[in-house]
């Protein structure tokens, strides 16, 4: 059996501590406490509490060093990055996940280097003829008048 990851899933509050982790490679709780504490309103137990929590998922892992631990991320930001877009796009009908890049598109603040990447990508892609509703009957139009 091929050895998919499992979607990693991290709330709003550690996605902030991943952020830090990632930039720094590896740190302690202490320096994450220093990037985050004013900014985010928290006290040094709270970092260490979301630590806890990143570690118990595996995108975080740990050593100790004398008294100090340091933490290393377990996955790369890009990786989580994708999970967490393909989680999105999991909770919406096949069928609209189109409309729903072209819609990300129109939001997105982009530079002309990102819209040439864009452009480049959409020249490549092979579109198919159809795409199948993959919901639950009542969970989209789709399959309402079946
Ligand atoms: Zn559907």
């Amino acid at each position: 059996m091929e050895n998919v990851p499992s979607p990693v899933k991290i709330s709003d509050s550690e996605w902030e501590v991943m952020r830090v982790v990632w930039t720094l490679g590896q740190t302690t709780a202490q320096e994450i406490t220093q990037v985050l504490a004013d900014s985010m309103g928290w006290k040094p137990a709270t970092i260490k509490t979301l630590l806890g929590r990143l570690v118990k998922k595996e995108v975080v892992w740990t050593e100790q060093e004398g008294k100090k631990f340091i933490y290393h991320p377990a996955v790369s930001e890009m990786e989580t990055v994708r999970s967490a877009t393909e989680n999105l796009f999991s909770h919406i009908c096949a069928k609209r996940i189109g409309e729903t890049i072209a819609d990300l598109v129109e939001e997105a603040t982009l530079t002309q280097a990102d819209i040439d990447s864009i452009m480049a990508q959409l020249r490549q892609k092979q579109p198919v003829e159809t795409i199948e509703c993959n919901c639950i009957p009542g969970q989209c139009e789709c399959k309402q008048h079946e």
